[in-house]
């Protein structure tokens, strides 16, 4: 489905992403690990469009999209995850959801004049997806709190929610377990693996909690100084010298 070609991602002159290769399949839960600092945030960041790569490129199902802006992926289904903005968490957590852009038509002051009843229609549908949305993910109950004062992890799952309310095709987390208690990290997981078998989702998940990894994951890819130096079930991936090296030299 993605096929990274030999990115570069040079900061001044030094190499956070140092010719990366690698490809993820339609349908994986695909695991990204590797020490602090080997490049897989800016790999994230050059695959959603948020950073220009300095050289290699990124191809989406036989298209190359390297360098398109993050809405352009958008639309093509393919997200990255943010934390939800400071500005939205003295909404609620429907409203959060409402938020996510694209197929709303009450964008321009035109629209909201001319197609007053169908802005209304529309965001009752929006407000029955929210609803839904919460549901799959289990946290229906919060559904009136305000977004700033979810949990960590809640604020992952909604997150996760946001990605929803667009029907994504291939969604990137990067470390959605940190500071995340045991109990929600699990219900993360079941939602990942939920949205990759109910509904067809691809994933992408930088992850060091191991354990998160191993129950979801296959294949998993570890990166260190911006290079890709193995990929393999976890198990293959713990045994292998060049790995283990790598985190010991951490
Ligand atoms: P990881 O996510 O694997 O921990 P990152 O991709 O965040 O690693 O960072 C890789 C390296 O690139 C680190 O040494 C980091 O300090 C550096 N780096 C990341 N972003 C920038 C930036 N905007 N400017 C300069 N250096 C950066
Ligand atoms: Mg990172």
């Amino acid at each position: 489905m993605i096929e990274v070609r030999d990115v570069v991602k040079a900061f001044g002159g030094f190499r956070a992403v140092d010719g990366a290769s690698l490809e993820i399949a339609r349908g994986s839960v695909t695991g990204l690990i590797g020490p602090n600092g080997a490049g897989k945030s800016t790999l994230f960041n050059v695959i959603a469009g948020l950073l220009p790569p300095t050289s290699g490129s990124v191809i989406l199902d036989g298209d190359d999209i390297t360098g398109l802006p993050p809405h352009q992926l958008f639309h093509k289904g393919l997200l990255r995850t943010f934390q939800i903005a400071h500005e939205f968490s003295s909404m609620t957590v429907r409203e959060n959801l409402m938020m996510v852009p694209g197929g709303q038509s009450g964008e321009t002051l035109w629209n909201a004049w001319f197609h007053r009843g169908r802005i209304a229609q529309e965001e009752r549908a929006l407000a029955q997806k929210a609803d839904e949305v919460l549901d799959f993910l289990t946290i229906d109950h919060l559904a009136d709190e305000k977004a700033g004062n979810l949990s960590g992890g809640q604020k992952k799952l909604l997150e996760l929610g946001r990605t929803m309310m667009v029907d994504a095709r291939i969604v990137f987390l990067d470390e959605v377990g940190a500071g995340v208690n045991r109990t929600l990290l699990n219900t993360i997981g079941d939602a990942i693996l939920r949205l990759n078998a109910e509904r067809g989702y691809t994933f992408v998940v930088i992850e060091h909690d191991m354990d998160f990894i191993g129950r979801l994951c296959d294949p998993v890819i570890c990166m260190a100084e911006g290079k890709v130096l193995a990929e393999g079930t976890l198990d293959e991936i713990k045994a292998n010298e060049q790995v283990i090296e790598a985190y010991l030299g951490t």
